[in-house]
């Protein structure tokens, strides 16, 4: 999987999804980097995981969906 350190651009095809939250004991944000999935959110493996632990995908509105 890969990571990026500053959030994608809503509209881009990046998936952003935030794995991990700022904080003193670690080196700051991370974002999944991989490409949206076609006519979703985020990539395949995120939207599992969102679905699974909010049984839901709710986005802001100008949220790109995966081409
Ligand atoms: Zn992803």
């Amino acid at each position: 999987m890969d990571f990026t350190r500053t959030e994608p651009a809503r509209g881009s095809q990046t998936c952003g999804y935030q794995m991990q939250v700022g904080s003193w004991q670690n080196d700051g944000h991370r974002f999944c980097a991989d490409r949206k999935a076609r006519g979703k959110y985020f990539c395949n493996e995120r939207h599992q995981e969102v679905l699974d632990t909010y049984g839901e995908i709710r986005m802001a509105p100008g949220n790109a969906i995966g081409k």
